[in-house]
């Protein structure tokens, strides 16, 4: 007896699921979605996982698969919620976590619907198969095809970069580049499978699919809730038997929205097991060259217009014709506690990630970043509020990083051997001569003045990651001032409120001192200021700069244009 049945979505017909039955066998819809039995597994879920690793298959009797088959495993799932600090504090909310999908076997998590998908067509007994992909489903498909001897066809529009569609081929996939958008290389796709009678994955229409992406909420309400502790189940609406605490926000950027539809499936099930205390908001972002759900979200329509023409240079994300998906998506989120669509741009996207890589070690695609530069904004706009518990996926690792991220200077050429060292030294006191030029420049020099010491270390490093500046810290005013007239720094980044001597007074000293008196000061605080107060830093200082509301552009931006070169 299997564990689960296949639903018709549009006239509920229940039936008995296997991965070549594409459609109801009662009105032919291919919209599916499979039921588990919540009623016997809400009774001890917990313990039933409790001792199985932590990995996608720790939920097998919530996936559609009868028997994993281990040999067919890569160690998908199972991937950390980092703590993003750093991005956190300068964006001002503390409960950042990151589900970082980039540690799946071939980093992004398209490896949840390859894994569970190959599986499942294995299980069918199916040999070949065929795929259209931006991408990462090809890539991930490809591999999991391998290992189950799975002959695949993966039809890649050519926007995607080469070096994403030679790892394709590297797996032995048959590669066919589709000159066209990724809606017609699906349809290319569609019509070879149907020609020659082969499994053709649809996408959200595959049941799957879906199924694998839930994986993502079962595995983030338990390490939520390690983290921050069972939810309270004395506040209003929350069932009195959850175990698991949902965040405020699950933020994903999208192509198709397979991701959040997956999640909202995940916690729909966790909701009717009684188990979580909540469904977080969505939110969905997409690159606005190619936004049709934005588009029709922020018209109220229930129907996305497709984006024939998508004008994005990201690859990933460009779905076109997001068809039903949008529409159940919608449906979903609005039964649920709602959320948002939202629009980024390229370069948004590109900048974002860049302070990604920079503030937290991440390196992600740029798709990815596109979720990010969406968090940013939505911060920004106020949609999302200091106290919310925010979950973002890191959806994939970046490939070689795109020239247009980080701009051109972004080594230090050495040439040697030196022209004007002296060409008989030793070879390698010429090399440290050479290494000494490379630091030996005059920098500008920045004094960074903070009684907190993590905002002092988010600050130096902001600047560091330019690498162009020589830093100088103080922790209160006084020392402040003493560092200040020791060194002369070309600018200093003030705190007001210190105790002892604060800001204003520093400002005074420093103004009534001719030595000091023209040093450019930014002042970074945390509080709302009172009028009487900004009036008393009127013409003392170049800007005034929101802790926790700057992004580490911005402050760039201001200390290059206040310091002269
Ligand atoms: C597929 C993909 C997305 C979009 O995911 P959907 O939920 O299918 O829309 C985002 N980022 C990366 C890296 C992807 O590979
Ligand atoms: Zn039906």
């Amino acid at each position: 007896m299997a564990h689960f049945y296949a639903k018709c979505i549009d006239c509920g017909h229940e039936a008995p699921y296997t991965a070549t039955s594409v459609s109801c066998q009662n009105c032919g819809s291919e919209w599916r979605e499979t039921v588990y039995d919540f009623e016997k597994l809400k009774e001890n879920f917990p313990e039933r996982i409790k001792n199985r690793p932590f990995g996608l298959w720790r939920y097998k009797e919530l996936l559609p698969v009868n028997n994993p088959n281990l040999d067919l495993t890569l160690g998908e799932g199972g991937t950390p919620l980092l703590k993003a600090s750093n991005l956190g504090l300068m964006l001002g909310i503390p409960h950042l976590y990151m589900k970082d999908e980039r540690q799946g076997p071939t980093t992004s998590f398209k490896d949840r619907q390859a894994a569970v998908t190959i599986a499942a067509l294995r299980e069918a007994g199916v040999q070949e198969a065929v795929i259209a992909s931006t991408g990462n489903v090809a890539i991930s498909y490809s591999a999991y095809a391998a290992r189950a001897g799975i002959k695949l066809w993966a039809f890649i529009t050519s926007l995607v970069p080469p070096v994403k569609m030679r790892e394709v081929a590297l797996y032995g996939t048959q590669v066919v580049k589709v000159t066209g958008n990724y809606d017609e290389a699906k349809q290319i796709a569609a019509e070879f499978a149907r020609e020659r009678a082969l499994y053709v994955d649809k996408g959200v229409r595959s049941i799957t699919t879906v199924d694998a992406m839930k994986t993502i909420t079962l595995e983030v309400s338990e390490q939520l809730t390690e983290i921050l502790g069972p939810p309270d189940t004395t506040r209003d609406g929350v069932p009195e038997t959850s175990i698991y605490r949902a965040p405020d926000w699950y933020i994903q950027s999208v192509s198709g929205g397979m991701g959040p539809v997956g999640v909202l499936k995940g916690y729909s099930e966790l909701h009717t097991m009684g188990l979580v205390d909540k469904t977080p908001k969505i939110a969905n972002l997409q690159a606005a060259g190619c936004a049709p759900m934005v588009h029709a979200w922020k018209e109220g329509k229930t129907v996305a217009d497709p984006v024939r023409t998508p004008r994005t240079h990201i690859a990933t994300l460009a779905t076109g014709d997001p068809g039903r998906t949008y529409t159940l998506l919608r449906e979903r989120m609005l039964a649920a506690s709602g959320g948002t669509f939202e629009a980024v741009t390229d370069e948004e996207a590109f900048k974002a990630m860049h302070i990604l890589a920079k503030m937290e070690g991440v390196s992600v695609e740029p798709a990815t970043a596109v979720a990010f530069a969406g968090l940013i904004k939505m911060v920004r706009e106020g949609q999302i509020k200091s106290t919310d518990v925010v979950v973002i996926n890191i959806t994939g690792h970046t490939i070689p990083v795109e020239q247009e991220v980080i701009g051109d200077n972004w080594a230090t050429d050495v040439e040697f051997p030196l022209e004007g060292i002296d060409q008989a030294m030793p070879a390698e006191d010429g090399l440290l001569a050479a290494l000494n030029r490379v630091t030996d420049d005059r920098y500008p020099r920045v004094a960074i003045v903070d009684d907190h010491p993590h905002v002092r270390l988010l600050i130096r490093r902001i600047l560091q990651a330019q690498g162009k500046y020589e830093l100088f810290e103080a922790e209160d005013g006084r020392s402040a001032l003493k560092l200040i007239r020791g060194e002369k720094p070309d600018l200093v980044i003030l705190d007001l409120m210190m105790p002892e001597l604060d800001g204003f007074s520093v400002l005074d000293a420093l103004r009534s001192d001719p030595a000091t008196a023209s040093i450019p000061v930014i002042v970074v605080t945390a509080q709302e200021l009172t009028t009487k107060e900004k009036q008393r830093l009127e013409g003392q200082i170049q800007s005034l700069m929101q802790k926790g509301d700057f992004v580490s552009e911005e402050l760039l931006d201001e200390v290059r244009s206040l310091i002269k070169e």
